[in-house]
């Protein structure tokens, strides 16, 4: 499977009796596709169900240098209520399991190699960290290295800790978005639980244990966070700055905000440089597929439209 098979039947290196038992007893995947998109740059997202009915998305990106890089979810939606992200907007159904993780890769697997892996789909994956690690620990057979598998937190003190002590070493990667806690909180009210202050020392924790730079995602939403006063404020709490590393990430539209402009996130970017801290733009992939960062929602936009029934008045 871990090798791209799509059916039993193609494992001829196993004697036939067995794959037909397998192929009676054991379903191939724990996700029925459902449907599939591909964007025009090459992005492909997949919406599948679990048996019990849950949504879950993945993508596909595909880089000109050969990078095949997966987005996978660790829950179906999202308990956390993020303004600008789409997932927290849907239902929320339930942590996915170890086998829901990885067939998620499988099904990719199968259309062609992979080899690397985020998980920024749907759900915090640090609420669900057994299930998470072990899926990590498997991503190393479907062709994605644990170096070049990362997991993206709100902020989740418990599971930061919990990465710092034990598990495979991937890498960690914090939504950071706002560098006041009372923005932050406004954006993300789990900064209410979690305070960024107590966020940084945790993954400053993480760093001296794991030996590798913290990836700072900050999305930019024009007025709200893209200030100069605030690239000086972000600058100043990324200490020590060998620990930290910057990803500004382009507003990906989900109706809540505006995105800042081309200009305003590169100003951005060199008031951190002049302070010493490096940063990167990061590329939008399939936004119009809504295959984009904060976009997956399983959401009815993307389906048919449905029969318009008038409302009395
Ligand atoms: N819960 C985890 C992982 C999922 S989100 C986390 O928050 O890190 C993956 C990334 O997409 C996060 O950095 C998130 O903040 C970002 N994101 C959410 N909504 C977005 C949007 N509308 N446009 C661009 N990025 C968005």
């Amino acid at each position: 499977m871990a090798r791209g098979s799509s059916s039993y039947e193609e494992m001829t290196n196993l004697p036939g009796p067995l794959r037909d038992r397998l192929a009676d007893e054991l379903p191939l995947s724990t996700l029925a596709l459902e449907r599939d998109a591909l964007a025009s740059d090459g992005t492909e997202k997949a919406l599948f169900m679990t048996a019990d009915g849950k949504p879950v998305e993945a993508v596909l990106m595909r880089y000109r240098d050969g990078r095949r890089s997966l987005c996978l979810s660790s829950q179906s939606g999202c308990p956390l209520t993020c303004t600008f992200c789409a997932t927290g907007r849907m239902k929320f159904g339930r942590n996915l399991t170890e086998s829901e993780i990885v067939d998620q890769a499988l099904h990719f697997r199968r259309i062609e190699p992979v080899n690397h892996a985020v998980f920024m789909g749907m759900g915090e994956p640090l609420m669900n960290l057994d299930s998470v690690l072990a899926a990590c620990e498997r991503l190393p057979d479907v062709g994605i290295a644990t170096s070049n598998t990362a997991i993206s937190t709100v902020g989740w003190i418990p599971g930061i800790e919990r990465m710092a002590r034990e598990g495979p070493s991937v890498r960690l990667a914090l939504s950071l978005h706002a560098p006041e806690e009372s923005l932050r909180t406004e954006l993300m009210p789990v900064n209410e639980r979690y305070p960024l202050a107590d966020v940084l020392d945790a993954c400053r924790a993480w760093h001296l244990a794991r030996k590798r730079q913290v990836f700072v995602e900050y999305l930019m939403l024009g007025g709200v966070n893209d200030r100069y006063e605030q690239a000086v404020a972000l600058a100043d709490l990324l200490q020590p700055r060998n620990a930290f590393k910057v990803n500004l990430i382009p507003y990906n539209p989900t109706g809540m905000f505006e995105g800042s402009s081309r200009k305003a996130i590169d100003a951005f970017k060199a008031i951190l440089d002049t302070n010493g801290v490096p940063a990167t733009v990061r590329l939008t992939r399939g936004r119009d597929i809504e295959a984009a960062c904060g976009q997956l929602a399983a959401a009815p936009r993307s389906r048919p439209p449905r029969i318009h029934v008038p409302q009395p008045s």
